[in-house]
């Protein structure tokens, strides 16, 4: 079986609200790993299973798998796992996970090829503005993972496998096959880095998560159009919660007034002025 991993390489920087887990709305948990968030969403009580959304930084598999222990019980199942896509931050504990639980993983087609090992990420641009987390990016791992015996596309009809009440939103732009997951009945969004609710390129900001709508992590997103258009698809959706890749979940108001803000300005908000991916 061939499996790599991308480098065990850890990051000096760590939130204030890493390693634990909140409830985030119905079933559905978020675990904060160093910078970046996981979410578990409980698909049986009964028999204790569960689906993981993400799969946090490098070496965090065990710990994944822990906070799920202390969530749902020590007899506990993962079914799937599914991902917004497929960055470093958000695979990182995932060939560990499969060991365990060799369950399916779904993620969008364009995606596949990043985590098969037949294509990388382009480096991450560290010459835009944003200081101290632009620099760290510099030092993250773009080496794809190979998890082919593993991987599915998502079901084409926008159904979500294994959650019932979920969708999925195709949202390119910080990568070509990013999509966020919707559930209908409490307007709940899960949208991995299409947006993001702390100012990725504050270090002060991202180890204290103070709460804004912000655009996708400047340092990795190759594609500013794709993503403009993607956050006026999301906030389109009217989503009453939303959980994102990196800070903590937002709601009501100050998620309806930023995103809507976001969308609007898009390119004066999100977009920096300078740097690789967007001088091209
Ligand atoms: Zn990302």
């Amino acid at each position: 079986m061939k499996k790599s991993s991308s480098t065990n390489r850890i990051l000096p920087v760590t939130s204030t609200k890493s390693g634990t887990t909140q409830l985030v709305a119905d079933q559905v948990y978020g675990y904060t790993n160093q910078i970046v968030n996981a979410y578990f969403i409980q698909t049986n009580a009964d028999l204790n299973e569960w689906v993981l959304v993400d799969a946090g930084m490098p070496t965090s598999g065990t710990k994944l798998l822990h906070a799920a222990e202390r969530l749902f019980g020590r007899d506990h199942h993962l079914k799937a796992i599914l991902l917004t896509h497929g960055h470093f931050d958000h695979v990182g504990g995932i060939v560990s996970i499969l060991e365990r639980f060799p369950v399916p993983v779904y993620a969008h087609s364009l995606e596949i090829p990043f985590l098969t090992g037949k294509k990388q990420y382009p480096e991450p641009d560290a010459s835009v503005e944003g200081g101290t987390l632009a620099k760290i990016a510099s030092v993250y791992p773009v080496e794809a993972i190979d998890i082919s015996e593993h991987i599915h596309p998502l079901p084409e009809d926008g159904t979500v496998p294994l959650l019932t009440d979920w969708g999925w939103v195709h949202t390119p732009g910080h990568t070509p096959g990013h999509v966020s997951f919707y559930r209908e009945k409490d307007q709940l969004l899960l949208a991995g880095d299409a947006f993001v609710t702390v100012k990725q390129d504050s270090l002060y900001r991202v180890l204290t998560q103070v709460k804004s709508v912000e655009g996708p992590p400047v340092y990795l997103t190759t594609d500013w159009d794709a993503a403009a258009k993607s956050v006026k698809q999301l906030a389109a959706l009217h989503p009453q919660i939303a959980a994102t890749g990196h800070g903590q979940p937002i709601s009501g108001e100050a998620l309806t007034s930023g995103l809507m803000e976001l969308a609007e300005q898009f390119h004066e908000r999100a977009v920096p002025s300078h740097g690789r991916y967007v001088d091209e």
